[in-house]
């Protein structure tokens, strides 16, 4: 099986790799000048997608999926798969999958959880969704580059669980957090709030797993100061895509409306930007109630 792989950044690169080491013939393109180990790098995306039968995007938006999209489709093969593992909005994943199949071409929208660290160790979790025939013949390919995928129903759906988990996790961190800043300010400690709370009905992932204060819990990006991880940029990417998905169906969301704009302000206004997404905490430490 040839695998042409668009999008070779953070994510894209270790995931193609993944797949050359695999002993799959990867062949990449992106618009910047990269290099990865295995994989052969091509020049233009149409050689990269014309004798593929799996062509994969990891791509940074909805606009340039579609844009990249728009060129390779028509130099795709009759019968193959294109597997979008890219987070975007559940309107352009919907609308590729459309044009995808009216040229014969099977797609699947699949964006991943897990980060860099998960990129590069193959422990990916994708959520996908597409009919029953794409999620099957990509399933050998998820099974080298993640952990998990979880067949989510139709194109778009795979958008759609994304961006409802990421908005969960945003409200968390950003509740876990506020909860931390405040038992400062009444004495508590870290040790005996983390003691309390990860065993407690206030647990979650952001406080059990990925604790936002340095020193506490399990090793974090807080312990490595605050360099992501997970970027606030990215949450605050996904946050949006979330309103967007929100807006579009008139579904009331508004703590995740609320974690938008706090992550809005972290990033363009405070000192969020290139910072973990955990970095709430300090945030919080260095406010007083408005
Ligand atoms: P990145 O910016 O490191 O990589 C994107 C790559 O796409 C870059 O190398 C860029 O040059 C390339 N690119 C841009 N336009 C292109 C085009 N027209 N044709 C070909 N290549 C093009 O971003 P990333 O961190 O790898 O993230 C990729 C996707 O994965 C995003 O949608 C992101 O939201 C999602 N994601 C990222 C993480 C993470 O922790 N980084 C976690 C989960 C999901």
């Amino acid at each position: 099986m040839r695998i042409g792989f668009i999008g070779l950044g953070n994510m894209g690169g270790p995931m193609a790799h993944n797949l050359a080491k695999a002993g799959f013939e990867v062949v990449g393109f992106d618009t910047q000048e990269v290099k990865v180990d295995q994989v052969k790098i091509v020049s233009t995306s149409k050689e990269c997608v014309s004798n593929s039968d799996v062509v994969i995007t990891m791509l940074p938006n909805g606009e340039i999926l579609k844009s990249v999209a728009n060129k390779i489709i028509q130099h795709m093969r009759h019968g193959s798969i294109f597997l979008d593992c890219s987070t975007v909005d559940v309107e352009s994943a919907k609308s590729v999958a459309e044009i995808s199949e009216s040229y014969g071409i099977i797609p699947l929208d699949a964006p991943v959880s897990g980060g860099i660290g998960g990129a590069e160790a193959g422990t990916l979790t994708f959520m996908v969704g597409c009919q029953m025939e794409g999620f099957n013949g990509a399933k050998k390919l998820f099974d080298i580059m993640g952990q998990k995928a979880v067949h989510c129903g139709n194109s778009g759906n795979g958008q759609s669980a994304k961006v409802c988990n990421n908005m969960i996790l945003g409200a968390t961190m950003v509740a876990t957090c506020e909860a931390f800043s405040l038992a400062d300010k009444l004495g508590l400690d870290r040790q005996s709030m983390f003691d309390v709370v990860s065993t407690s009905s206030g647990y979650s992932w952001s406080m059990n797993a990925y604790c936002p204060a340095p020193g506490i819990g399990p090793n974090s990006p807080a312990d490595n100061n605050y360099i992501p991880g997970f970027s606030s940029d990215l949450m605050l990417k996904d946050l949006i895509l979330s309103q967007i998905a929100a807006e579009s169906v008139d579904a009331d969301t508004p703590m995740g409306n609320l974690a938008m704009k706090l992550y809005k302000t972290f990033v363009e206004e405070e000192d969020g930007s290139g910072k973990d997404f955990s970095a709430m905490l300090p945030r919080f430490e260095k406010k007083s109630r408005d």
